[in-house]
């Protein structure tokens, strides 16, 4: 494990990971996570249910429409978006202050809707788009599992190629080939010595 200390000079205190669907932005945040002490997450709230496993607090915060409407209307959520048509997700905004407030960095996986919201509303974060390494291996990734039907593949895929054209608006790319060299190349730019 590397040891990220306290952030250089002119490191980026908030960094956004998006990228289109499937790309892998929870399997790099996660090795970010288990490599990089020093670096904070922020957990996101979610109306999604659990999956077996996830933990409360931890994955997520899994709250009801309600809670979730409540956080809305006390603005307490830096950013939020619908995913995929189905349930909310929103970043709580108070780590992120308080991270900031300390000097630690943090880092913030949402999706592509949210990172917007972020650069319109905190222009000095880091935006950070994950590519697939070539448009196959995002449709081998996308239909891989073949659980969906012909018209949900085409959504998919309509969505992803909107998505990735998304990368110019974003302060650097990382092509997501091998997670740890994709992770490695995150930290970098965390510590503000790449681009
Ligand atoms: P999942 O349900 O698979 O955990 O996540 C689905 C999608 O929601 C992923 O693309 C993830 O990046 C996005 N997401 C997770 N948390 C947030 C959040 O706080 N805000 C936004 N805008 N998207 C999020």
């Amino acid at each position: 494990r590397e040891r990220v200390g306290a952030s250089a000079p002119g490191a980026p205190m908030l960094t956004v990971l998006a990228g289109p669907t499937a790309v892998g932005k929870g399997t790099v945040a996660a090795y970010v996570r288990e490599h990089y002490p020093g670096i904070e997450h922020s957990v996101s709230v979610t109306t999604r249910p659990p999956r077996p496993g996830e933990e409360h607090g931890r994955h997520y915060f899994f709250v009801d429409d309600e809670a979730f409407d409540r956080m809305l209307a006390a603005d307490e959520l830096l950013e939020w978006a619908t995913v995929h048509n189905r349930y909310r997700y929103g970043t709580p905004r108070g780590p992120v202050v308080e991270a900031s407030d300390r000097g630690v960095r943090i880092l913030l996986e949402i999706d592509l809707q949210g990172a917007r919201q972020v650069r319109a509303s905190m222009p000095e974060a880091k935006l950070v788009f994950l590519a697939p390494p070539s448009w196959d291996a995002l449709v081998g990734r996308l239909l891989g599992r073949g659980t969906e039907d012909e018209e949900e593949r085409t959504r998919r895929l309509e969505t992803a190629k909107v998505e990735l054209a998304a990368a110019e608006e974003f302060d650097a790319v990382i092509v997501n080939d091998e997670v740890p060299r994709a992770a490695a190349a995150l930290v970098e730019i965390m510590n503000g010595v790449a681009r």
